[in-house]
């Protein structure tokens, strides 16, 4: 196992016994434990002949040159471009990292494609990296100490905060919704349409809401607008949510039915669950939403 090829190493160097012998060892124990992984056999032969399964945190400062098994963490100060180039005849990506910790620098070059590719996708510079098993070797042109990732090493990368909140909850809490300058996304069941009073009165030429006619324009400009006044669950709470205009067409065309009534129907009692992208409205200590956006649940993130 590749994870383990560092305690092999170890084993050869401190006891001087050959490969084969070790693994002669590992068989015997195998045989005598059949429970037993490959892995756990080697620890335990490594542990017996005083070689300690834990391997030593590094500082980038400690790095000098020829050494095994570093260990270290450390922030990514800059990420190179990938380059192509030939490992014995094959052609093989590799990648270089600068890498900073505690003031000291590093440069790093990673072999194994399998992390090149991980880290072009994810590294960005900033990002903290996590490297087990890696060795140190003097770079001939520049004489400089590089730390070498290859395939018997082992990389994590932990993600700066900054980056952290890129992935935070999508949707907010009913019970969270409060502060009327804030657009919330919400994520809920549509439990009710209230059905009495389907279109609102609006005067356009001073753009408010009239009951029959406008004080002041009286019935010159006078233009319905549909209206839908719903209540939303999200689980662990409910809240009154108006759909006006274009949104609550947005929200009667979710439902594949014919007519108005049918949809309201539909709508009321088919369980649908919606994303909501709305604004809260403080009325008399009630909040309720103000819909600016809905559209069916989406389950494919
Ligand atoms: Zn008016």
């Amino acid at each position: 196992m590749e994870s383990t090829d560092w305690l092999l190493d170890s084993l050869i160097e401190k006891t001087g016994m050959s490969a084969e012998k070790i693994t002669s060892l590992i068989d015997k124990k195998l045989s005598e434990f059949p429970a037993l992984t490959r892995d756990a056999a080697l620890r335990m032969l490594a542990t017996e002949n005083g070689v300690m399964p834990i391997r030593r945190s590094y500082h980038v400062g400690d790095v000098s040159e020829e050494m095994n098994h570093i260990n270290l963490k450390a922030s990514i100060k800059r990420k190179f471009e990938p380059r192509q180039i030939n490992i014995k005849g094959t052609p093989s990506k590799i990648i270089n990292l600068l890498l900073e910790d505690q003031g000291h620098t590093i440069s790093a070059v990673v072999w194994d494609s399998k992390k090149v590719d991980y880290l072009i996708e994810n590294a960005s510079a900033g990002d903290e990296i996590s490297i087990a098993n890696a060795y140190s070797k003097k770079n001939k042109i520049n004489d400089g100490i590089e730390l070498h990732i290859g395939s018997n090493s082992a990389i994590k990368l932990i993600k700066t905060p900054d980056s952290k909140s890129e992935n935070k909850p999508l949707f907010q809490r009913i019970a969270d919704v409060k502060d009327d300058t804030k657009i919330y996304n919400l994520r809920c069941l549509l439990t009710r349409i209230f059905t009495n009073n389907l279109f609102l009165v609006k005067c356009d030429i001073c753009k408010k809401r009239v009951v029959d006619k406008c004080e002041e324009h009286g019935d010159k400009a006078l233009s319905k607008m549909l209206f839908l006044s719903c209540i939303v669950d999200d689980g662990l709470s409910s809240i009154k949510a108006s759909f006006f205009d274009k949104t609550a067409k947005k929200l009667l065309a979710i439902s594949a039915a014919e007519s108005i009534d049918e949809k309201l129907r539909d709508l009321s009692f088919g369980m649908y669950e919606l994303e909501l992208v709305a604004v809260p409205n403080n009325f008399n200590n009630t909040v309720s939403l103000n819909v600016k956006d809905v559209k069916q649940a989406d389950y494919s993130l």
